[in-house]
């Protein structure tokens, strides 16, 4: 079947407080965690639309909550891997990088069976300063990447918009980049996190639409925590809170809205799907 015309909606499975680069990462009392309640709120959005997902788990959530994988799974959604303690990577060192990804990925495998085939970064942290990502990615069986976002500050503004192989000694992958409005002056965060939130939906709509023209995927990207405005934060100063945590709007209405306008599968059915062109 061709999958042009497609797109992807990927969940970052974290809770409120995992926000990347602060001095003292903190896990508060698990009476004030909300991922699990979050995630059972966007599986019932995804069952009433008949949309499949892809969840990015983080290993250490995952390992505290062990029911959290097997539901999504249960579902008919793809469980892919971002990392296990939610450190940028460009604050790992290589060992360490390869141990959580190892450790997140047999967490996975003895929670449902299966091995994921997908990786994102914490804060779409690959960059120059992680040139061990790539390789140890394909040698271990990992069929893309979804970390490198195309925009300016927290990515790089002039990697591609659209999937593209990356080679590497050890083989290649697929990077699969989320959706992002190009202007004139500077690309706009529409495809998750506050830019979501914030800019019209009719802006975002339009994107998702320029995009399939193309015959390229949509990939919207969501955390739990944006479906759950009245829930707790970290205090952080002004600009790094707003980052985390955008404005306190309910990413639900929206997202139902694209839901139901269009077509969604899972990264992993994409990937499998695409050739390489030669
Ligand atoms: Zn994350």
């Amino acid at each position: 079947m061709s999958l042009s015309g497609y797109s992807a909606l990927t969940v970052d499975v974290e809770d409120w407080y995992h926000v990347c680069g602060i001095d003292q990462p903190v896990v508060p009392d698990r009476c004030t965690w909300r991922v699990a309640h979050n995630i059972k709120g966007i599986l019932t959005l995804l069952e009433q639309h008949q949309c499949k997902a892809t969840f990015f788990m983080l290993g250490s959530v995952a390992e505290a909550m062990p029911e959290l994988a097997p539901m999504i799974v249960e579902k008919g959604h793809e469980i892919a891997s971002h990392g296990y303690s939610h450190t940028l990577l460009t604050d790992m060192t290589k060992q360490q990088f390869l141990d959580e990804l190892l450790r997140t990925e047999q967490v996975l495998i003895d929670q449902t069976g299966i091995r994921p085939v997908g990786y994102r970064a914490p804060q779409w942290s690959v960059s120059d300063k992680t040139p061990w990502v790539d390789p140890l990615l394909v040698e271990h069986r990992y069929l893309y990447d979804s970390s490198r976002n195309p925009l300016p500050f927290v990515g790089d503004p002039s990697a591609p918009r659209y999937p593209y192989r990356i080679d590497t000694l050890s083989g290649s992958l697929w990077e699969v980049p989320p959706l992002v409005t190009k202007t004139s002056l500077v690309s706009l965060p529409t495809g998750g996190g506050w830019g979501f939130r914030l800019f019209p939906l009719g802006l975002i709509a339009a994107t998702i639409k320029a995009y399939l023209r193309d015959e390229a995927p949509a990939v919207l990207y969501l955390h739990p925590r944006e479906i759950d405005p009245e829930g707790p934060r970290l205090q952080l100063p002004v600009l790094k809170r707003f980052l985390a945590y955008g404005t306190r709007t309910d990413a639900t209405v929206r997202l139902s809205e694209l839901l139901q306008r269009f077509r969604f599968l899972t990264l992993q059915e994409m990937v499998t799907t695409w050739q390489p062109a030669s």
